[in-house]
């Protein structure tokens, strides 16, 4: 039986799993901002995700509630990471978590009005639309895709909403750049995908492969 939610112990080891993930992850995420910026994404996210691990470590996740708890792994990034990423990374696990109000558990429903709350910001945020070749590229079918998934299991959720990330992660790809660093490539910057799509498809695959370990 797929596990229907996570509580608050289990997202904060589940924040825990994606921070050690993205931190594993440093030279692949600068390599793909190599392609298309200046290198350094895959070293801002790392930094980012420590602070998020010194940060979320020591919290109750009793008292925190999980909605705290990604509020909390945002105000981390958002103060350690700098520059146009850590904004609109820190905003995305910040109003995420806020939208999740006082909620108990992370069920499918509450990742639906997470995601989409992390997408509306972020794009408020950076102003990226869908198609700008930016992490919106996997968030936003990411978001699109959790609100079918709203009667699932936690675990059957996570794992089709990070297929849907990954196929914007692959999407983003054939896109020609129009914002941030990589605008000034036009039309060479096809070919490669976004290097925050892909810190978007490996948080939430890290997500969904806790989800699913959850369930056994
Ligand atoms: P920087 O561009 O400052 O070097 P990073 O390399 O850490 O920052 O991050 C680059 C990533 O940030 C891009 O791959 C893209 O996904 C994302 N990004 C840049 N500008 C925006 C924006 N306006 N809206 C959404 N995402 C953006
Ligand atoms: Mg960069």
């Amino acid at each position: 039986m797929p596990t229907t939610s996570l509580d608050a112990s289990q997202v904060k080891s589940m924040l825990l799993a994606v921070a050690d993930a993205v931190i594993a992850a440093e030279p692949y995420l600068s390599e793909a901002d190599r392609n298309l910026g200046d290198g350094d994404h895959g070293i801002g996210m790392a930094r980012g995700f420590n602070a998020v691990k010194e940060k979320i470590d020591p919290l109750d996740p009793a008292t925190e509630g999980v909605g705290k708890l990604f509020s909390s792994a945002g105000m981390a990034m958002i103060s350690s990471m700098g520059g146009a990423s850590g904004a609109i990374f820190g905003t995305l696990f910040r109003d995420g978590g806020k939208a999740l109000a006082a909620a108990e558990t992370l069920d499918a429903d509450g990742l639906s009005k997470m995601l989409s709350a992390a997408a509306d910001a972020v794009m408020a945020r950076g102003k990226a639309k869908p198609g700008d070749k930016t992490m919106v590229d996997a968030l936003h079918p990411a978001a699109a895709q959790a609100a079918d998934e709203t009667d699932k299991s936690i675990a059957d959720a996570l794992q089709a909403v990070a297929t849907a990330a990954e196929a914007g992660r692959d999407a983003s790809k054939a896109m020609i750049a129009t914002l941030g660093r990589a605008k000034t490539l036009g039309e060479a910057s096809i070919g490669h995908p976004d290097a925050g799509a892909c810190s978007i498809a490996l948080i939430l695959r890290t997500m969904s492969d806790f989800a699913a370990a959850q369930a056994k």
